[in-house]
């Protein structure tokens, strides 16, 4: 795949985002001072109401699409150019969620200092929302119209699972004939996009002992406690093995009294993984596991809840052109793997080539220091414009 917008024209881009630069932070002030922690109605609705407000008069735009979602408000899906839609479309993902509970902006105000901008939210990523938006209004002004249709999702409830996005989303990949995913998470630091995210799942294990007296017949007993302490250290065994699997056994409960060997004993496990294979070895061996001791029983429920987003050639390809683009915008746009996992495990797994990780550069997410860097803005607008216009 060639890279088929010139230099020139490229720049030409990047400077008119500079000179929209005061409408874009404006917007984005305007969304972080409307918080919309995940599963607030009134907060979502409202911010898809700035988003839809800014997007509506943009030359290619041609539909914009509120979707309800009971107790969490409203999932945003904007078309444009659908004339090109023949080709397929480029979808754009983002969520309006946040994690940040109401009240966050009045304990840390939106603040300019020093090229960053700090605000609940505006990193993880209302700041990539409002690019996004940017970005349809970027062909208003150039002779240059993207080959394919683009849909622009942006979601209400990304940061708790994505529960009701996810249809949403596999729904659009369907009916808009998805060719390739743009995903607007935040980046990996220095920019870096993401061209992998671990898979996730959540277990729990219930181990069933026999009680005894632990003083005057232990014998009698099999500790559910002590069978559950060996089952963790061969789990976590995984984290140093170089098989690319991480468990974390992360909450555990059992025992009644000190004096008595225990009946019962349980825990929390996390695991994360690199690809498909692994995921499917971590949880056969979850689900097989029995105790040396007959008297003692182990089950495990649970489930891989997010597959992961391998680092394929599809990938690949997407972000060596991405890193070209960069390259004659210049900057030099890296890469990594992740942990954390975002739509764009989903769309990967129904194999939509994805890459992840191409909002404004920052830090912060979920933190207090929540920011981005102001002079990411213009580049990164004109990176995902070249990028769109060379698919
Ligand atoms: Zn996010």
């Amino acid at each position: 795949m060639q890279t088929e917008i010139s230099t020139a024209l490229l720049r030409d881009v990047r400077n008119r985002f500079s000179e929209r630069q005061p409408k874009i932070v404006s917007l984005i002030r305007a969304l972080v001072e409307t918080e919309s922690p995940s599963g607030d109605v009134v907060g979502s609705r409202a911010v898809v109401n700035l988003l839809a407000d800014a997007a509506a008069g943009a030359r290619g735009v041609t539909s914009i699409d509120r979707v309800d979602v009971p107790n969490f408000g409203q999932h945003l899906v904007i078309r444009a150019f659908q004339d090109r839609a023949g080709a397929g479309n480029i979808l754009l993902v983002g969520h309006t969620d946040t994690v940040h509970p109401r009240g966050s902006v009045a304990e840390r105000p939106w603040r300019l200092e020093a090229n960053r901008i700090y605000g609940p939210g505006i990193f993880d990523m209302k700041a990539n929302c409002a690019l996004a938006v940017a970005l349809l209004h970027a062909w208003d002004d150039f002779d240059l119209v993207p080959r394919c249709g683009i849909t622009l999702a942006l979601m209400c409830d990304e940061e708790v699972g994505s529960l009701s996005g996810w249809p949403v989303l596999k729904e659009i990949a369907r009916t808009d004939n998805v060719q390739r995913a743009l995903i607007l998470e935040p980046p990996a630091p220095g920019g870096q996009a993401k061209t992998g995210r671990k898979g996730t799942g959540i277990f729990q294990m219930h181990v069933e002992g026999r009680a005894a007296h632990a003083g005057l017949e232990p014998e009698k007993g099999a500790s559910a406690i002590l069978e559950l302490a060996k089952q963790i250290v061969r789990l976590h065994e995984f984290n140093g093995s170089g098989s690319g699997i991480k468990v974390n056994v992360g909450v555990v409960q059992g025992g009644t009294r000190s004096n008595v060997v225990a009946a019962e004993a349980s825990a929390e496990l996390d695991v994360r993984f690199a690809t498909a294979a692994q995921a499917k070895t971590i949880e056969e061996r979850l689900l097989s596991i029995v105790s040396d001791d007959p008297r003692v029983k182990v089950r495990v429920s649970g489930s891989i809840n997010r597959p992961p987003l391998e680092r394929t050639e599809q990938v690949l390809e997407l972000y060596g052109l991405a890193r070209n683009i960069a390259g004659l915008l210049d900057f030099e746009l890296g890469e990594t793997q992740v942990g954390g996992a975002s739509d764009g495990n989903f769309l990967a797994s129904i194999g939509i080539p994805v890459l992840d990780g191409l909002g404004i550069d920052g830090d912060g997410a979920h933190a207090d220091h929540e920011h981005i860097i102001v002079d990411d803005i213009p580049r990164r607008g004109a990176l995902l414009a070249g990028l769109i216009a060379s698919l």
